[in-house]
């Protein structure tokens, strides 16, 4: 087959795939793709894509449709071969020279994220509502809670410590609180939320940089004091020592904190006691598993802040699956709709039972740290010597950023562990890794889909 009838073909292909999936999909995975080849006798054809990370999305994402639409096209077409082709091509999208992303890097530098904005004052997510947190049983003591703190800022229920496990809303639920207080408020009560990563980042740069004195007015200026995950914080002497000192004078002074944790107070084994009893001192509430009704209520809610068409039937098979993680709840739910959407037809028992094992076989498998560190390292086409080898060249750093966060959310290892696996690196570089790319998850599109696509990977590979 001649270039300009393989152009013609794959023009063709794009056309139809464009009206089935979303527009910055569209743009980020398929625009600068090209059909290469096409080997008549055995019909295979070969797609080029700009690089390793499109090819594999690609391949996982779209293979199936874009099989269809080559066969409605060339019945003699069987199988599609994905490979990375690096030059721009000219022929099929006329940009001026540049243009062409070439490298991830340049294609998330193109594309209009939505992003939300993160208040560089409070640190507050302004997705993090009120009005968007379901109350049910299972969390409606600490709905009240907050309340109240935020009706008397400072007066009631302080400190106020929530807990509960992986997933269930402790993150939401804080930073709605911040963002309620702000709203309420305004400008007069100044509200602070860190996770307890950030928290020990900051006070480790202040060590280190003798600015110290900086770090605590920042913290100690503050009238309400969010600190999420607080388990981490026990253990690490001079940062407890500092949180100590922090929690003192913003208590004796009236100014309102606000602590989650995954654990009671009680049960977190290395902090001191002096700090647990100021902690029992308070309002402790907990959040327990949802129930089905508000499981099926946080579906609905979701479907219908984007839009999406999908039959209750449906929502109900999925709060009937997923029980213990409203993060798995909602990953199932966005996966059915991305299924949905793709094969035009409606989700399956069968189906949605693959999908339930897909998002909450992550927490249970057996993965092994040189799970990740290999896969991170093939998805980005860099050895594993490279890895560990002390280079800071950007294409190298993030990758190795993005491995440190891996092993701490997938497998829970401690920073020191990290560092040790990774070329001997010292704990604070994984604590200041993993603290970026949390915050950068949240913030960057692009990099939240390079990361659910390589747990995706590592969960096949283990
Ligand atoms: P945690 O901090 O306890 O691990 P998160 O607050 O991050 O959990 O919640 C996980 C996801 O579930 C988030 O996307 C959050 O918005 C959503 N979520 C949790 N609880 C609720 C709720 N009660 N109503 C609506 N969404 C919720
Ligand atoms: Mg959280």
């Amino acid at each position: 087959m001649v270039n300009a009838n393989l152009n013609d073909l794959w023009r063709g292909v794009l056309g139809e795939i464009e009206i089935q999936i979303s527009r910055p999909n569209f743009l980020t995975w398929l625009k600068s793709s090209r059909l290469i080849n096409k080997k008549e006798s055995e019909g295979t054809v070969i797609v080029g894509l700009p690089n390793n990370f499109a090819k594999e999305w690609v391949k996982n994402r779209y293979h199936k449709l874009i099989l269809g639409s080559l066969r409605n096209m060339d019945s003699s077409i069987k199988v599609v071969e994905y490979i990375v082709e690096r030059q721009p091509q000219p022929d099929l999208i006329k940009t001026k020279k540049g243009d062409q992303p070439e490298t991830f890097a340049e294609i998330e530098k193109q594309k209009p994220l939505i992003e939300l904005k993160i208040d560089s004052e409070t640190n507050l997510n302004p997705r993090y509502t009120l009005k968007s947190f379901i109350v049910g049983s299972s969390n409606e003591l600490a709905y009240a809670a907050v309340t109240a703190v935020i009706k008397d800022v400072g007066k009631k229920y302080n400190p106020l410590f929530i807990y509960g496990g992986v997933g269930l809303g402790k993150t939401h639920l804080l930073q709605a609180t911040g963002n309620e207080i702000k709203s309420v408020y305004k400008n007069q009560i100044k509200v602070l939320y860190v996770s307890s990563e950030k928290f020990l980042n900051d006070m480790l740069w202040g060590i280190r940089n003798n600015k110290m004195d900086d770090i605590k007015k920042r913290y100690r200026n503050t009238d309400v004091l969010i600190i999420d995950d607080i388990q981490f914080i026990g253990g690490k002497e001079r940062t407890e020592e500092e949180f100590f000192h922090t929690f003192n004078v913003l208590y004796e002074n009236n100014k309102q904190i606000i602590m989650s944790s995954d654990r009671a107070p009680a049960a977190i084994p290395i902090i001191e006691e002096r700090l647990r009893s100021r902690f029992e001192g308070g309002m402790i509430a907990d959040i327990s598993y949802p129930d089905y009704e508000t499981r099926l209520a946080i579906l609905r809610t979701k479907a219908q802040e984007n839009r999406w068409q999908i039959e209750d039937k449906a929502l109900e098979l999925i709060a009937n699956k997923v029980k213990k993680n409203i993060r798995e709840l909602e990953g199932v739910l966005n996966k059915v709709v991305f299924y949905q959407d793709i094969k035009k037809d409606k989700i399956n028992a069968q189906k949605l039972e693959e999908i339930v094992n897909e998002v909450v076989r992550v927490n249970t498998k057996n993965i092994s740290a040189n799970d990740v560190i290999k896969t991170v390292g093939e998805f980005f086409e860099i050895s594993p010597a490279d890895m560990m080898a002390k280079c800071k060249k950007k294409e190298v750093v993030e990758p190795r950023q993005i491995t440190m966060y891996l092993l701490r959310e997938m497998l829970n290892s401690s920073y020191p562990s990290i560092g040790e696996k990774l070329g001997k690196r010292d704990h604070t570089t994984v604590i200041h890794a993993c603290t970026k790319i949390s915050r950068e998850i949240n913030q960057n599109s692009v990099l939240n889909q390079k990361i659910i696509l390589i747990k995706e990977m590592i969960n096949k590979s283990a």
